[in-house]
């Protein structure tokens, strides 16, 4: 009970940050209490595939966890849930060496396509339009792992991709 209510009032303590490696800034903004702030940090984690900075990002979850806490009292704080659900996400895939990163595609709304392809994490096959035909659709292949996507535009209240892998061949 006294901890809800300190938690309300002052936000619960976020453990002591190690410094001075390549996430210390992205850290500081995913703690920072600011949506804007924090989202911009969450971009980039979402779409970086650099191993170092990964590394000390992951090595750090126990202060993105905490950073999540903070969240979990109010309903309205959704947007901040979804960003910070997903970095952990990430960073914990990242960790426990669970695959390569296109997997996390279905996991955040956010992805597009043409971003992943002109940043050389994707190959272009084809494009399309859905079969429900609520959208265009890009397939393309990972350029680290060589598995195929097909991503889907959406728009409900805002444009969103949604990712399924295409049947292996
Ligand atoms: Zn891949």
């Amino acid at each position: 009970m006294i901890g809800s209510l300190f938690d309300r009032l002052f936000g619960t303590p976020l453990p002591p940050l190690q410094e001075g490696g390549p996430g210390t800034a992205l850290l500081q903004s995913l703690g920072s209490g600011d949506y804007g702030v924090l989202r911009t940090a969450a971009v980039t984690i979402a779409l970086t595939r650099g191993a170092a900075l990964l590394d000390d990002l992951a090595a750090q979850l126990p202060y993105v966890e905490a950073a999540r806490a903070r969240y979990n009292t109010d309903p309205k704080w959704i947007r901040e849930r979804y960003e910070l659900d997903f970095v952990l996400r990430k960073l914990r895939h990242w960790r426990d060496r669970s695959g390569c990163l296109c997997q996390l595609y279905p996991y955040w709304m956010h992805y597009q396509p043409e971003r992943e392809i002109a940043s050389g994490h994707l190959l272009p096959i084809a494009t399309g339009v859905a079969e429900d035909g609520w959208g265009d659709t890009q397939d393309a292949a990972c350029t680290a792992c060589g598995r195929g996507w097909r991503c889907t535009d959406r728009e409900y209240h805002a444009p969103w991709w949604e990712w399924s892998p295409l049947p292996q061949r």
